[in-house]
């Protein structure tokens, strides 16, 4: 796999560098004028109350990068391609099927450059970091690549390619429903045995040892693509993240509580042991007892509000998630519209349209809503993507930081605001730079290497397109 003008390399060759932030949300808090050494890809001294060098970079806002904890990268490439009302009900079942046909035509190149232009959206709309739960291993006609570990390759040749922090969660996935029922034919290219699954978790290892602060995890695909037998044992192949779908859609549910008795949360805590590794993905449709349970474990509850609008699967009970003490984070999932901003807006306003009340998300002592779900996201994505916890720039710090604009080149609202404006006003548009371990990787809202992503991702999505 070969990459064009890869944005991460040797620590060595990362040159010091100084910006200066009007103000910046540290690990102590917001703190004013703040100078921000960078050196061999670290954030090497952080000095407050301090004029800006001549040299320095100088931006409003500072603060370190998100982590999107859900995604699927090839499915940037059908974008848009769903949004076509068919003579039946539309739903999620209803989409999958328009998933499985695309990424029948894909092959490892097309994944790259598709997947290197979802990454690069990632820098730009604040996410630093992507946990990608990876599950198209095979070739077109099902058979095992060669190397079990291609698609991997490709994946972390995006990464590579883009910069980006890659947690890499290979997904297991052996069966089409619950009890262990056989998997269809549109599934070929996702499914292994144990032994194969192994084998594709060492060669994942090796496809990312050269990427900096690269991690590798497991991903049992949801409760109707593994056996409780096949749940432990995949269980104990890692000792990094474990990520699963769960109770995304109202069928899964029933579908579980005929199959088992009891409703999918339940079933995994009945289960395996649940534990700090775990991020849920959606729990959507979760009863107050399940939310107990997760609270209770520390999990990361895996919120992917834009693609959970997108399917119409629902509204998360998030604020009794909250009062039960829960952690969460968002993700961009399909990869419909990629922003960290506009997640956390649409979770917001989904729980605001649901409780009929305003700043959901916010602690319920008082204060700023962006401030409190942007501190809440930073550090339940790092939690699950097993990244260091990061609460706000530090010493010591991989340099993962974005910077937002003042709103119309005015002075930058002080401390939690920038965050509110952020998030509920100005969208994207305030993110004006990004820095990915000491490097700029986005500078004026735009990755530096996009025209050449651009381009390699037009020729893959046409390629793919006119097989249709
Ligand atoms: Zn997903």
């Amino acid at each position: 796999m070969t990459v064009d003008t890869p944005i991460a390399g040797p620590d060595t060759a990362s040159p010091p560098a100084w910006l200066w932030f009007e103000q910046a949300l540290l690990d102590t808090g917001w703190a004013r004028s703040v100078r921000i050494g960078l050196r061999n890809g670290l954030i090497d001294s952080i000095v407050t109350d301090v004029a800006a060098a001549p040299d320095d970079s100088v931006h409003a806002t500072g603060l370190p990068g998100l982590a999107n904890l859900h995604s699927h990268a090839f499915q940037r490439g059908m974008a848009g391609l769903a949004e076509v009302r068919g003579s039946s009900r539309d739903s999620f079942w209803t989409w999958r099927e328009t998933m499985y046909r695309f990424v029948d035509r894909l092959r490892p190149d097309e994944v790259a450059a598709i997947a290197a232009m979802a990454f690069a959206e990632m820098l730009e709309g604040g996410f630093t970091r992507v946990a990608e739960f990876h599950y198209l291993h095979h070739n077109i006609d099902g058979r095992p690549f060669a190397n079990p570990g291609e698609m991997a390759e490709a994946v972390a040749a995006a990464a590579e390619q883009t910069g980006i922090a890659l947690t890499l969660l290979p997904v297991f996935y052996a069966h089409s429903a619950f009890g262990g029922a056989a998997p269809v034919e549109a599934q070929r290219r996702f499914v292994n045995d144990l032994d194969g699954f192994q084998r594709l978790l060492q060669e994942s290892g090796r496809a990312t040892s050269n990427l900096p602060d690269a991690v590798l995890g497991v991903a049992p695909h949801s409760l109707r693509a593994v056996t409780g037998e096949e749940l432990r044992a995949v269980c104990g192949m890692s000792r990094g993240p474990i990520h699963i779908h769960i109770a995304e859609q109202v069928r899964e549910v029933e579908d579980c509580l005929a199959w088992s008795g009891v409703r999918p949360v339940d079933l995994l805590f009945d289960t395996v042991e649940v534990d700090r590794r775990w991020c849920l993905v959606h729990a959507t449709h979760t009863s107050p007892g399940e939310l107990q349970r997760m609270a209770a474990s520390g999990v990361v509850a895996g919120l992917c509000p834009i693609t959970e609008a997108n399917l119409g699967d629902g509204v998360f009970p998030a604020a009794d998630y909250l009062a039960a003490g829960g952690v969460w984070g968002v993700g961009s999932d399909s990869n419909v519209s990629i922003s960290a901003g506009q997640e956390l807006r649409m979770l917001e306003y989904s729980q605001r349209l649901l409780q009929r009340s305003r700043n959901v998300m916010a602690d319920p002592a008082g204060g700023s809503t962006g401030g409190a779900m942007v501190r809440d996201a930073l550090a339940g994505g790092a939690q699950a993507t097993g990244a260091d916890v990061i609460a706000g720039l530090g010493e010591g710090q991989v340099a993962d930081i974005i910077a937002l604009a003042a709103p119309d080149g005015s002075a930058a609202p002080p401390g939690d605001h920038a965050l509110d404006h952020w998030i509920f006003v100005t969208g994207d548009g305030s993110i004006d730079a990004v820095w990915r371990r000491g490097r700029q990787v986005v500078k004026e809202g735009r990755h530096v290497a996009r025209p050449d992503i651009v381009r390699g991702y037009a020729r893959a999505l046409s390629r793919v397109l006119s097989d249709a």
